[in-house]
């Protein structure tokens, strides 16, 4: 869910955003389109790697504000880039966590802690987590 009230219109999500990389007028600029419900280019060169959520400072979730707009207008495309984000998935840095032999594990895979809090609880009390932190030292995709 895309939190409105938390967005100071920074333009870290799509100035960080790896394939995007707006400087930070244009990122300013097309993030307010984005919330005003208007035409803007993110929803269509977006690859919906979900990154931004990890990226804005506020815990917005600007990704699931893009995702709307995606399906409203119909303009995402599964092209090259998404291709390419798959590609690139397969070519992340990764680390081995040493865990506990008598303890579950679990991986959190490229999602890292995109949803803090959730796995807290009795539940998963004892569990070890591993998560892929992203690194976005990649050129933007042409
Ligand atoms: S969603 Fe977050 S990163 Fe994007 S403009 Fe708003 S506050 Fe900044
Ligand atoms: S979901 Fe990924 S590609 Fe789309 S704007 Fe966010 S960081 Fe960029």
């Amino acid at each position: 869910m895309f939190y409105e009230e938390k967005c100071t219109l920074c333009g870290e999500c799509l100035m960080q955003c790896p394939y995007l990389a707006y400087p930070e007028d244009k990122a300013k600029e097309e993030f307010k389109k984005l919330i005003n419900g208007e035409p803007s280019p993110v929803t269509s060169d977006c690859i919906t790697c979900v990154a931004c959520n990890m990226i804005c400072p506020e815990g917005a979730n600007p990704f699931d504000l893009i995702n709307i707009r995606q399906e409203e207008t119909g303009t995402f495309q599964f092209g090259k880039r998404f291709l390419k984000m798959f590609d690139m998935g397969t070519k992340m840095p990764s680390k081995i966590i040493k865990g506990e032999p008598d303890k579950p594990v679990m991986s959190l895979c490229l999602f890292g802690d995109m949803l803090p809090g959730v796995f807290e609880g009795k539940l998963y009390d004892g569990l070890k987590i591993g998560d892929i932190t992203l690194q976005f030292s990649l050129s933007p995709l042409d």
